[in-house]
């Protein structure tokens, strides 16, 4: 029988005993149900696929750091603490790819079946302990999507992209214009400058 792996405090070391369990569930039998005990709980997990919205997510298999704090509470388990995640996509105004961590707080109840929290609440308005354990997925999952921008944004103020020739903004002279580069206006534009204010503008032949 191989010596027992030395423990390491804040590791979650009851699913060392079930090394094929989802990562993402919490064995709650080292908690227990006794209203008070407290257990930390930190992991590092690979990111699902699925966690995105449309123009920014976190890219699959990206380090989701937990450092979460389990309360065994009247109605089930309490389970708060802090989400770090990694986030990339592009800025909605000028395309450039953006990174960025994320750092979320949470706090969720997860009652006991059979708990008044469980019965008077609907199946979606509340989480559920189930069975021995809990799934910390779901929760991660719907606090990080809900995080994410629907109009991410590279800097605070991106100006956006040039709609004439659609480089960035931010890298062009303050002064960027393409005024100068069309034929049909020069000319107009021209003796706008040169006389500005002038009552026969819209008569060319004077010229
Ligand atoms: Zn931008
Ligand atoms: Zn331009």
């Amino acid at each position: 029988m191989p010596a027992a792996p030395p423990h390491r405090s804040g590791a979650a070391s009851p699913d060392a005993r079930r090394p094929a369990a989802n990562p993402w569930f919490v064995d709650l039998r080292e908690l227990g149900r006794r209203a008070g005990s407290m257990h930390e709980l930190e992991r590092t997990l690979p990111a699902p696929a699925d966690w995105r919205v449309e123009l920014i997510g976190v890219p699959e298999g990206a380090e989701v750091h937990l450092r979460l704090r389990l309360e065994s509470v009247m109605e089930g388990v309490l389970v708060s603490g802090e989400v770090d995640v990694p986030v990339a996509g592009s800025c909605a105004r000028c395309l450039e790819p953006i990174e960025d961590t994320l750092e979320l707080d949470v706090q969720e109840l997860f009652a006991y079946a059979g708990s008044t929290t469980e019965a008077t609440s609907e199946e979606d308005e509340v989480r559920r302990v189930e069975g021995e354990h809990l799934d910390l997925e779901p929760m991660v999952r719907d606090l990080v999507v809900l995080s994410l921008p629907l109009a991410p944004t590279c800097t605070e103020d991106c100006a956006g992209l040039c709609v004439d020739c659609g480089q960035r903004l931010d890298d062009l002279p303050a002064d960027h214009t393409h005024e100068q580069l069309d034929p049909r206006w020069a000319g107009l534009a021209a003796r706008f400058t040169a006389a500005p204010g002038t009552p026969d503008a819209d008569n060319p032949e004077e010229n």
